[in-house]
């Protein structure tokens, strides 16, 4: 396995390896069993690379950013089980490279959920995403489900410059007290980490009272009061559509549901499918 925080480093191995398919997988490190899954999810016979960069433009939150862990020895260690083959990680100075996209129209499905509570965060998605296809031009790449509004942002890059690259959807990834795997957790104490257990327990319960015909609206507020009881603070819970984020209605068979919650000044989010 190789690596490097150079750019040149990596267009060098891009030119050696030129007549290889790639599958790209940016992350932002402290990798887990949820990134670890991307990693495996990578077609057979394609060139791995990994991507470690935390993204100082998607942070609307200076503590947030301050705070993200960062883990890189033992994250490569793990790269390496996992036979990839290339992990770029790029430095600060990447940074600079991120702004030459000017001109940025996100879809109008940006707005709401996470592109409504963080301000500017998708545009530095948009930025970190495409200059990593740009620069990389891979043949796949994979996201996870967890992520799912940055999932339909990536593929609306993908399908806009980048028609040949195969997105890769990985289902979202959970311990076995069913909490959604994510970097943020590190920051969590045993006792949070128990109260964190009650956000997929949350958004289960609202699906199946929406299945058996309870109104979203009413449900939503009884879950939002047991969940401010355990002393989890509700920025986001919503039902809406998986394709265009509009608000759910009609046939609710491709509709999911989607929480934003504080735990302890630690941000986490999960969705469920319907
Ligand atoms: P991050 O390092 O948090 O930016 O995540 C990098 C990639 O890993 C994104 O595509 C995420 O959606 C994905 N990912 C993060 N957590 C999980 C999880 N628990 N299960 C599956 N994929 C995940």
């Amino acid at each position: 396995m190789e690596s490097t925080s150079s750019i040149k480093d990596l267009y060098k191995y891009l030119e050696f390896n030129s007549d290889k398919k790639i599958t790209l997988i940016p992350t932002m490190g402290n990798l887990h069993k949820g990134h670890l899954k991307l990693i495996e999810k990578a077609p057979a016979n394609t060139i791995k690379i990994v991507s470690i960069y935390i993204n100082k433009l998607q942070f609307n939150n200076s503590n947030d950013y301050d705070c993200y862990p960062k883990t890189i020895n033992s994250d490569i260690a793990k790269c390496q089980v996992h036979n990839v083959d290339m992990v770029f990680m790029p430095d600060e100075s990447f940074a600079k490279s991120l702004n030459e996209y000017k001109d940025i129209h996100l879809p109008k499905f940006m707005n709401c959920l996470c592109g409504e509570t963080r301000d500017g965060h998708f545009i530095g998605v948009y930025k970190i995403i495409r200059n990593l296809f740009d620069m990389i031009k891979p043949n796949y790449a994979c996201f996870g489900l967890k992520d799912f509004q940055q999932l339909l942002l990536v593929k609306f890059v993908a399908s806009k410059y980048f028609p040949n690259l195969d997105i890769i959807e990985v289902k979202t990834i959970r311990n076995k007290e069913k909490i959604a795997l994510s970097s943020r957790l590190n920051r969590l104490d045993k006792k949070s980490l128990v109260r964190a257990e009650s956000i997929f327990f949350s958004l289960k319960s609202i699906r199946q009272k929406i299945i058996d015909g309870a109104d979203f609206n009413t449900v939503k507020e009884e879950e939002i009061q047991k969940l401010e009881s355990k002393s989890i603070s509700v920025e986001y819970l919503e039902h809406r559509m998986n394709s265009s984020l509009d608000v759910a209605k009609g046939d609710i068979s491709n509709s999911s549901l989607f929480i934003a919650c504080y735990i302890n000044n630690v941000r986490l989010i999960d969705n469920i499918q319907i």
